[in-house]
């Protein structure tokens, strides 16, 4: 087995404990990694604190951090075969969407390259006897806390736009998945940063995790992951008034309008629910369809779902497997929850006969009030339900604490238009779930957190303003 290394203060580390990764697709251990200590810890903040007060990355021509982040971009490019394949296996997704992981990371380097030396201030008119200007001024040490859903790509989606601010970063990988993230930083490495820019470690959230956060030289927050988690780091952030990005869950809801395009519609399912098997925090994880509509829809997506392949990550099936046991138990007792609170399992619902840790596509008809259509499943988990006016559709899709995405699916502009504009959430879909890109803003409301990624919105989460007040 492969054992895998932290990197602290430009220097690939191992530690005194080790974790195992298992490759969810056979159910095997598959490498270690060295588990960072308190210690390690310690040290990646010093050196990330000497960065920023050596002006390393912030004093320099933006310019210069231009060409760092461009080469790193075309060493990630390179990493994307091996990295791709380390991804799949540590993670159980599919092959081609680990690669897609460095190639979007790769895309990351580049948008943020080109807005390094775009963070220009304003000039702001008090009469003649003020010059008053604003700077964009980076945090100093960024704290990036990484979930195991899309590790590779969630890192550089927050890397890239700090280390183009000016930010020295400590990097926490998640227990599960962190193998490909070491490659990612290997790929980066290259570019030339300072040393001590970029510190990665894999260690306990609960340890090193929450040691990171309430750390004295913290000076920003990014966290992805789970509501419960943000919300204790959120307490925590308070001791400090630290700035936070808080990314978390979500349970967003598709709206069938009664003239959507059935097979735009099912190409969004497929992907919105089943990609990543449902492991994705902006998954389509509710469809409302208009009632007029809802046998016919129905029917389609619970053929759509029946019709597809389950398998290995290497395999390139359509629903791979969870990304541990413990994820599937999770997903199958919430669909045993639903069973019981009266909801109907239309297909799916079981964890098919094959080694590794899969749950069978599933769509589950359910009430908006039932625990499935509220609370996030992150699984292979859609709940259908019907509605019969567009202000019980909106009110449908608002009505839980969350509020990351949402769609509307329709042919009359007007009225999808005027549904989006109607939906809690930080991005709305029409006519395509996941539509947009790296350069659209993403983030949440409510719940689903706060603070934007992608999109050139984002850098402006890594810096604060300040304002030079001259009286002549
Ligand atoms: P999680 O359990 O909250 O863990 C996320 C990260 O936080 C892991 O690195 C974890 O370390 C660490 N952590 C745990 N306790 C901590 C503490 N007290 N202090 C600091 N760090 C701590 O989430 P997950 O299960 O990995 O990810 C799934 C969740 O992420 C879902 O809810 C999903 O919706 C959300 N997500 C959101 C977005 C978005 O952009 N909005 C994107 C992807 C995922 P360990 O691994 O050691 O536990």
């Amino acid at each position: 087995m492969m054992h895998y290394l932290n990197y602290i203060d430009g220097q690939w580390c191992d530690a005194e404990r080790s974790l195992t990764v298992m490759n969810p697709g056979t159910a095997e251990p598959f490498a270690t990694i060295a588990q960072a200590s308190i210690a390690d810890a310690d040290r990646a903040m010093a050196a990330a604190r000497r960065c920023v007060n050596e002006g390393v990355l912030s004093g320099v021509r933006p310019a210069v951090r231009t060409g760092w982040m461009l080469k790193a971009a075309a060493a990630i490019r390179e990493m994307v075969d091996e990295g791709g394949l380390v991804a799949c296996r540590e993670n159980g997704k599919s092959l081609q969407d680990a690669k897609d992981e460095f190639l979007e990371s790769a895309r990351y380097f580049e948008y943020y390259a080109g807005m390094a030396d775009k963070l220009e201030g304003t000039s702001i008119p008090l009469g003649k006897d003020y010059v008053d200007f604003t700077q964009y001024v980076p945090f100093g040490v960024s704290v990036q806390i990484v979930p195991w859903n899309f590790p590779v790509s969630i890192c550089a989606r927050s890397l890239a736009p700090a280390l183009a601010a000016g930010n020295a970063v400590v990097i926490k990988s998640p227990e599960i998945s962190p193998l490909a993230m070491t490659l990612l930083v290997k790929a980066i490495e290259k570019a030339g940063f300072p040393q001590g820019a970029i510190n990665l470690m894999c260690g306990k959230g609960s340890e090193v995790g929450s040691h990171l956060v309430q750390h004295p030289e913290v000076d920003q927050i990014v966290f992805t992951g789970s509501v419960p988690t943000g919300q204790r780091i959120l307490k925590d952030a308070a001791q400090r008034a630290t700035p936070s990005v808080m990314e978390l869950g979500g349970k967003s809801a598709a709206i069938v309008l009664n003239d959507a395009v059935l097979g735009t519609l099912l190409k969004s399912v497929q992907t919105g629910i089943f990609f990543n098997a449902g492991q994705v925090c902006s998954a389509m994880s509710r469809l409302l369809v208009q009632k007029e509509r809802y046998e016919e829809v129905k029917a389609a997506v619970v053929a759509l779902a029946e019709g597809l392949s389950i398998g290995q990550g290497e395999s390139q099936s359509d629903i791979t497997p969870l990304v541990s046991k413990d994820q599937q138990s999770r997903v199958l007792a919430m669909i045993e929850q639903a069973r019981m609170e009266g909801a109907t399992i239309l297909t799916g619902g079981y964890a098919p006969e094959l080694s590794g840790y899969f749950v069978a596509p599933t769509v589950i008809e359910a009430t908006p009030d039932m625990q499935i259509a509220q609370e996030e499943v992150f699984g292979p988990v859609l709940v259908i339900t019907s509605f019969e006016t567009e202000k019980e559709a909106v009110d449908i899709a608002n009505g839980t604490d969350f509020g990351l995405v949402a769609g509307v699916f329709g042919e009359n502009l007007n009225q999808t238009l005027r549904v989006a504009q109607q939906l809690r959430g930080g991005q709305v879909f029409i006519n395509e779930w996941f539509a947009g890109g790296i350069e659209t803003p993403f983030g949440g409301v409510g719940l689903s957190g706060f603070g934007r990624e992608k999109g050139q919105e984002a850098i402006y989460s890594y810096v604060h303003t300040r304002n030079i007040a001259i009286r002549l």
